[in-house]
């Protein structure tokens, strides 16, 4: 990471787990497990929706903002089940998980409909987390950078370079999530510094310099320092290690290097 040019965000990604009745005590643990984290990096929570106004009141004393996890392309109307840009922004969401492979692969997500998202994300107060990155298929047959390259592509399509301020890139390997099989810091910063290099091509070396790229994939207390270490990953999006708040705590205080 390079805390001189761009935020350092840990970002915990809860999936489909946990209560709204447990975020209270996830949020005492999580204080009393760091101190004063806010100093070296950005710390976004992203719960289930129905755990976003528990989330927003228990942290509106802290700098932990909250995200949600999916949001509608649409703005209102006949959309049953889903959940707008608006409704989130009025409770005082500021993050949105946008394109989790978990979303492209069970749940229909297309680059158009992520690239969709990301505008209507955009054309409120919320800043996406856009989730890009290969299966062990594209990754062995070894079409990772250009495959990461056009999501990274369709997923900016028409977005202006003023709003790339509030855009967060995850490179998510989808081998690597939720199975215990991160991948190394070497291979995440290789594949890190691609999606910069997109970002130069498409925009600015100053936008490319600017925006925060993270790593998410088995990220836990164990090999998140040596990750944030890399000089192109800028934080974490963490799925599991993220319910257990002494773990996540764990992990925030890794992102305190110099
Ligand atoms: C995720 O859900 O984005 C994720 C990275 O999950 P995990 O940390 O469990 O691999």
């Amino acid at each position: 990471m390079n805390r001189k040019y761009r935020h350092t965000i840990i970002a915990g990604n809860w999936k489909m787990n946990l209560l709204a009745s447990d975020v209270i005590t996830y949020a005492d643990e999580l204080r009393s497990s760091v101190q004063g984290f806010y100093k070296w990096c950005d710390v976004v929570i992203c719960p289930p929706f129905t755990s976003l106004p528990a989330a927003l009141h228990a942290f509106d004393d802290s700098r932990i903002a909250i995200g949600a996890q999916n949001m509608s392309l649409h703005e209102s109307g006949a959309h049953t089940g889903e959940v707008s840009g608006s409704q989130l922004e009025d409770i005082g969401v500021q993050y949105v998980i946008i394109g989790h492979s978990e979303r492209r692969g069970y749940y229909g997500e297309t680059d158009d409909s992520v690239n969709k998202k990301v505008h209507a994300a955009l054309a409120k107060t919320l800043k996406p987390i856009i989730c890009v990155g290969e299966s062990l298929d594209q990754r062995e047959i070894g079409v990772t950078a250009d495959l990461v390259a056009m999501q990274v592509k369709s997923a900016l399509f028409g977005v202006k370079e003023a709003s790339l301020g509030s855009v967060i890139i995850a490179y998510e390997p989808i081998w690597a999530i939720g199975t215990g099989r991160n991948a190394t810091p070497e291979d995440a910063q290789v594949v890190c510094k691609e999606i910069r290099s997109v970002i130069r091509s498409l925009y600015s070396a100053k936008a490319a310099r600017a925006i925060s790229i993270l790593y998410g994939g088995s990220m836990n207390e164990k090999n998140a320092y040596d990750l944030l270490a890399q000089p192109d990953i800028d934080g974490g999006l963490i799925g599991g290690a993220s319910l257990n708040p002494k773990s996540f705590a764990s992990i925030i205080e890794s992102a305190n290097q110099d």
